[in-house]
């Protein structure tokens, strides 16, 4: 059966282009994961669109003095255009002006006030008197109170970095008219999500195998307590709020973190009636056995994960996301991106001058999966030259040109194996099972590195088989090890196409293969004797250093003075983080399988005099006998839980490569209960 799958990557925000960082957050991984579940044949739709309502539009509209609507139809063309350049395979890439996404979200909205989901509340916020409108945070201007710069934002000093709310300015005006704001009684809608928390806390301890980095800070949300938010804005750009629950509505619009996510919904029905099945969007959204994944960046978490999810519990028409795979920050040579002093790489100029490929290969294989990293021309140009083009690259060369020269054009027959060609095949047959768990798992650096290791072992082969020697002296072997070069280079084209898909395509015209070959296909070998080859075509030709050094100087024109610090300070921690954590080992005195879980087991651990339980994701890797007995290291200060109606007190450490697990232990024996420091 196939799995059917829906995936969305974070709406961009159609206020300016996209670069490198928006990339390796919400969209490579994406890209790279559907285009695997495609190969795999599974039924996978992939949305995604510009979010084109909020504050930013507005101003820089005003700035710009054109209409909000002429900036989001602008950088909604020019974002589409560069993600198709880049290879970025939506199913359907929508926009949230559209009147599809504006019913959907009033609808969506209307359910739930007709729930009596929201809080009404009404307060005080500051309104300009002259231009007759309430003032949004970015409409207020004023004096920093920190730094004394005279120009803030009313919810960011641009200056000095400090977050301010518009009452914190000194002399505050309106960005508008410059009058001095007023304070002027108005009523909003809010989602109270302290209700929903308890709800929410019960779903997430469901979901222990999401990245650390997400449930970390969606821990630290529960810890702090949900509070309301209010989904509804005193705007003149955006979704109406609908009429209809006897409130004045007028001037109101839904604020953009409401209607956005609703937007992979809308999203998601323009494509079904665009494919003339008007009520195929159902099928996904509706369906309780579709896998929902949303891609994002970190500071999207609390939307994906809590605002979001509790949005759809209360609706309760639609499925409720699986997994969340949020990625951490990419810098830029040391310092943090900036959209607004410009320091960034910009992927529209980026392809002007490179592959996309190249960009696609360096960002997957440095993703901040887990911690922020570091995007640096210098590592582009290495990866490119050493990896790419030497290794993957230069095998894909030199076969086709041997296959040329000495074959008449045509894959030689290989009459026999021997050792060397076997482990080859082995690994070949091996590699599609290896690579897909990595990928299903949102391991991408894992999956690029592994790529590249499959084609460094095809080139080693290569050159241990010697066919420019055995051409005269041994005829045969020559033929084989060319044989088994090409199908090397099939399953490099298929393996290889969810991260480099326009090289694929490539490698696939230099083999005489029109039809990209299934995913579980790729680890045989598919080209048969006598199949005509296409032309020799060069892959990755080398970047030149005088190429970088014009981008880094571009970059040095915008940089900031002071770049960050080489580990990110967030990264680090104290050592009282450290101690905050308690470790103890436990010995496992009785383990048994969670009901109706085929992942969970329920142990009973003996720390010191205490006994309890605690529930782990560790199922598919020990069989629950061969625990009994084993002295494991747990963290015993973590707040309990219920995962799966199953109590749960404490955490097991256990070290994952992705493939195998294994549950730590001590090194002799020790009596349980010590202390780990
Ligand atoms: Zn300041």
């Amino acid at each position: 059966m196939p799995q059917k799958i829906l995936v969305t990557s974070a709406l961009p925000y159609a206020n300016g282009p996209i670069h490198l960082g928006h990339l390796a957050g919400a969209y490579l991984p994406a890209d790279i994961f559907v285009r695997y579940h495609r190969l795999k044949k599974n039924d996978v739709v992939y949305i995604c669109g510009s979010d084109e309502h909020g504050v930013p539009i507005l101003l820089r509209a005003r700035a710009e003095g054109v209409s909000p609507q002429e900036v989001v139809d602008r950088y909604h063309a020019v974002i589409k255009k560069s993600f198709a350049d880049f290879g970025m395979s939506f199913d359907y890439y929508g926009r949230t002006s559209s009147p599809v996404h504006h019913q959907l979200s009033q609808d969506f909205f209307r359910e739930l006030a007709a729930k009596n989901t929201f809080r009404l509340k009404t307060d005080k916020q500051l309104y300009d008197p002259e231009a007759g409108i309430f003032l949004a945070d970015r409409f207020i201007r004023g004096t920093c109170p920190v730094c004394k710069y005279e120009d803030a934002y009313g919810d960011q000093c641009e200056k000095c970095g400090t977050s301010l709310s518009p009452r914190d300015l000194l002399n505050p005006r309106s960005a508008i008219t410059s009058a001095v704001p007023v304070d002027k009684e108005t009523t909003h809608w809010y989602l109270p999500l302290d209700k929903f928390q308890p709800e929410l806390e019960k779903w997430i301890a469901g979901h222990p195998e999401w990245k650390t980095n997400v449930l970390g800070q969606i821990q630290s949300w529960f810890k702090d307590g949900l509070k309301d938010r209010a989904v509804t804005r005193d705007l003149t750009w955006g979704v109406p709020v609908p009429d209809g629950s006897g409130q004045d509505t007028a001037g109101k619009v839904l604020y953009v973190w409401f209607d956005a996510p609703i937007g992979y919904i809308s999203a998601t029905k323009e494509w079904a009636q665009e494919k003339g099945e008007p009520g195929l969007w159902e099928n996904y959204w509706k369906d309780p056995e579709t896998r929902l994944i949303h891609f994002i960046g970190k500071d999207n978490i609390v939307f994906h994960c809590l605002i979001f999810p509790a949005m759809l519990m209360a609706h309760g028409d639609y499925v409720l996301p699986q997994n969340v795979p949020a990625n951490e920050f990419l810098n830029l040579e040391g310092n943090k991106l900036s959209t607004s002093r410009n320091y960034a790489v910009w992927l529209d100029e980026y392809l002007q001058k490179f592959e996309p490929d190249a960009l696609r290969y360096v960002l997957a294989a440095n993703l901040p999966e887990t911690r922020d990293a570091d995007f640096s021309w210098k590592e582009f140009q290495a990866r490119h030259n050493n990896e790419l083009a030497d290794i993957l690259g230069n095998f894909i060369n030199r076969t086709m040109t041997f296959a040329h020269s000495y074959f008449e054009g045509k894959v030689p027959a290989a009459q026999a194996a021997d050792a060397a060609d076997r482990d080859l095949l082995q690994r070949l047959a091996e590699a599609p099972a290896r690579l897909e768990k990595l990928i299903d798992n949102f391991q991408f650096k894992h999956y690029v590195r592994e790529f590249m290791d499959l084609a460094r072992s095809a080139n080693k082969y290569f050159n241990d088989k010697e066919p420019w020697k055995t051409r005269k002296s041994d005829p045969p072997t020559c033929a084989a090890t060319i044989h088994y070069s090409l199908q090397l280079a099939r399953s490099l084209a298929v393996l290889g196409a969810p991260l480099l898909p326009f090289t694929s395509r490539k490698i696939l015209d230099m083999l005489g293969v029109d039809q990209m070959p299934e995913w579980d296909q790729s680890g045989q070998p598919g080209l048969s004797a006598g199949q005509v080859l296409g032309e020799t075509k060069i892959l990755f030709g080398k970047i030149e250093d005088d190429l970088m050094e014009q981008e880094i100087k571009k970059l040095q024109t915008t940089a900031p003075a002071a770049p960050v610090a080489e580990a990110e300070p967030e990264n680090l921690i104290s050592l009282d983080d450290v101690r905050r954590l308690e470790l103890q080992v436990a010995e496992v005195i009785a383990a048994e399988a969670v009901e109706k879980s085929n992942k969970l087991l329920r142990l009973q651990l003996k720390i010191g005099v205490e006994q309890r339980q605690i529930v782990a994701g560790i199922a598919q890797h020990y069989p629950p006998a061969e625990l009994i007995g084993k002295k494991v290291i747990v963290v015993v200060n973590l707040q309990p839980a219920t995962i799966r109606g199953v109590q749960s007190q404490g955490m097991l450490l256990a070290a994952s490569d992705g493939e195998k697990l294994a549950v730590l232990t001590v090194d002799r024996d020790i009596n349980s209960g010590s202390r780990i420091s």
